[in-house]
């Protein structure tokens, strides 16, 4: 199914993971192994919460989800609901308190740090509502730079991200640094290097939420039009109904659940 899998050998029954080693196929291509409407991302039981020093707080409370290929799903809910919390779970950057997270068969919120990183490196982009590019770097290398700490040759990586950059509308931008380029230009920049890796998940955080209306619709269309393109499966959080309006289907983050709109 995807370009990343864990041989079979390497799992038990219960989807524990017995190696903390995967492979990459290597015949991958941008969305040309997904079949549309391929399960790509499962929720089993998820729950997450935050324990105080008087008390717990229970954000998600046995949230269970699907993420399909060729499908984008709108994540909306009031502020302090939850969605960044999901967002950061399943994009794995943070772990749930209980329940698992099934990619390829696998509960891979289970899987040791190195794993969960390659994992992450490999087949997530994230996109979150600040743009968080390395302040040093020009656009180029900012959208580079995954690919070569993935090990790729610099040459490669660069020519990659410039084609990517290019089809963002942005090759007139390529060696400026993040703080010489607009808001909407700085976003564009970091759905580029969230998708320069070829992810087939891809989560965004209120990834329009600092622009001003005609900005954010401007950029939110190029990020749907990417993710269309490729086919991937995406989960993007907004406090906007009318960009929801625009995604396949919306789920809503109500009191510590998850559910169709
Ligand atoms: P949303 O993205 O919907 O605005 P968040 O996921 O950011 O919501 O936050 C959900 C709730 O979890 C909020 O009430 C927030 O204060 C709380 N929260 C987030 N991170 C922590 C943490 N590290 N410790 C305690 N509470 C947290």
């Amino acid at each position: 199914m995807s370009k990343y899998s864990a041989p079979t050998d390497l799992i038990d029954d219960d989807f524990d993971i017995i190696e903390d080693d995967y492979f990459i196929e290597d015949d991958y291509e941008a969305g040309a192994c997904l079949n549309e409407g391929e399960l790509l991302l499962a929720t089993r039981d998820l729950c997450k919460e935050y324990r105080q020093v008087m008390n717990k707080l229970q954000i998600l409370n046995n949230v269970n989800l699907r993420i399909y290929s060729g499908e984008i799903t709108a994540l909306i809910g009031p502020s302090g609901s939850g969605k960044s919390t999901l967002l950061h779970i399943l994009g794995l950057l943070d772990t749930p308190t209980s329940g698992q997270i099934i990619i390829s068969d696998m509960d891979v919120s289970k899987l040791p740090e190195r794993s969960r990183t390659s994992l992450r490196n490999s087949c997530i982009g994230f996109v979150y509502q600040f743009h968080h590019l390395l302040p040093e770097f020009s656009a180029l290398e900012n959208v580079s730079l995954p690919l070569i700490i993935a090990g790729e040759k610099t040459k490669y990586a660069e020519e990659k991200a410039e084609d990517m950059l290019d089809q963002l509308g942005l090759s007139h931008r390529l060696k400026h640094r993040p703080a010489t380029l607009s808001g909407g230009e700085q976003q564009r920049v970091a759905i580029a290097r969230a998708l320069i890796n070829d992810p087939y998940l891809l989560f965004a955080d209120e990834p329009t939420g600092n622009l001003d209306p005609e900005t954010s619709e401007e950029v939110f269309e190029i990020l749907l039009k990417q993710v269309r393109d490729r086919g991937i499966g995406a989960l993007i959080a907004t406090h906007n109904m009318e960009l929801a309006g625009k995604m396949d289907r919306i789920l809503e983050v109500k009191s510590g659940r998850v559910l169709a709109y």
